[in-house]
């Protein structure tokens, strides 16, 4: 019998599929802008243990799991590398899969892109504005009108009544002290990049990617919902409004987090600027895990990185 611990109920929990013997996993992708470090692929692992722990028990396995190849990030870097968007994005995809090779981690049965589901994307926030769970702004943008799901918070347990009444947030990544309406799609001025939607030139917002490519690829409830624990909230409580509000069920049965790696007990994270890609292992190893090998060889096969007691 396999057990979870589902961030839902913050309980280890029996996992039942809902139609064994099959289960549809979703997780979330890389965004592709840069290198992946190894507090990132930390992540992959785990999707990739869980995987295959439900294979040896006898599942049939859909794994599917996104690239985010359209974001503010993106957009930024390829401007400034002076690169087209789909070049720019192709080059860190191909990276992002190298270490996958590297750490012996499955490919995913379906791995969409985001800008390969624009149209779907638009038919869902059209949806979503039918059922008033959206509205409009002049600018192009639509946003999700979370005092109008009464569930929102659930995952995260952010309290619905700090909700600052009348605000929105444009941003994709924000913290629990932001609880406000969130854009599923972003206006953009004429000359920006983006695509046309019955509101005018624009870009959909991060969270609703995942909504609809999982419930394209698995259907309106997925078994598990798999991604790290910093997306817990905004994104994960984001698609749960989405993807609840638009089909009325629930959206994943187990949500399935694994921690952050910690480097000097902080998260490692591009931000802080301590964190360390897989190349970086296998030329000068790491400063925590001295190694000594013949030759004065710092470094040590990134595979290895895989078997590393985090
Ligand atoms: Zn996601």
């Amino acid at each position: 019998m396999l057990k979870l611990f589902n961030s839902l109920s913050r309980k280890i929990e029996e996992f039942v599929p809902l139609n064994p013997p099959k289960v549809g996993v979703y997780a979330c992708g890389p965004t592709v802008y840069d290198f992946a470090h190894i507090g990132n692929l930390r992540s992959f692992v785990m999707y990739d243990i869980l995987r295959r722990v439900l294979e040896a028990d006898g599942y049939e396995v859909t794994f599917v799991e996104n690239i985010t190849d359209i974001d503010d990030k993106i957009i930024k870097k390829a401007k400034e590398k002076n690169l087209d968007m789909a070049e720019f994005t192709k080059q860190y995809t191909e990276y992002f899969l190298e270490d996958l090779n590297k750490l012996n981690i499955k490919l995913p049965d379906v791995q969409p892109k985001a800008t390969e589901h624009i149209s779907l994307m638009v038919k869902y926030i059209e949806v979503l504005l039918d059922k008033g769970l959206a509205y409009a702004e002049k600018d192009g943008s639509v946003y999700f009108d979370i005092s109008k799901f009464p569930d929102y918070g659930k995952l995260s347990g952010v309290e619905k009544r700090e909700l600052k009444t009348g605000t929105r947030v444009l941003s994709d990544e924000y913290t629990k002290e932001n609880i406000q309406d969130f854009a599923l799609w972003k206006g953009v001025e004429a000359d920006e990049f983006g695509w046309d939607s019955p509101w005018g030139k624009g870009r959909p917002g991060w969270h609703i990617e995942c909504s609809v490519m999982s419930q394209k690829y698995l259907g309106d409830t997925l078994d598990i919902h798999a991604g790290g624990i910093d997306l817990m909230f905004p994104h994960h409580e984001n698609e749960i409004a989405q993807s609840e509000g638009k089909t009325g069920k629930l959206f994943a049965k187990f949500f399935v987090h694994g921690e952050h790696l910690l480097v000097d007990a902080q998260k490692m994270s591009k931000s802080l600027n301590n964190f360390y890609t897989l190349k970086d292992i296998e030329e000068k190893g790491l400063p925590a895990l001295p190694c000594r090998q013949a030759g004065g060889r710092q470094g040590f096969d990134a595979l290895a990185y895989r078997f590393v007691k985090w």
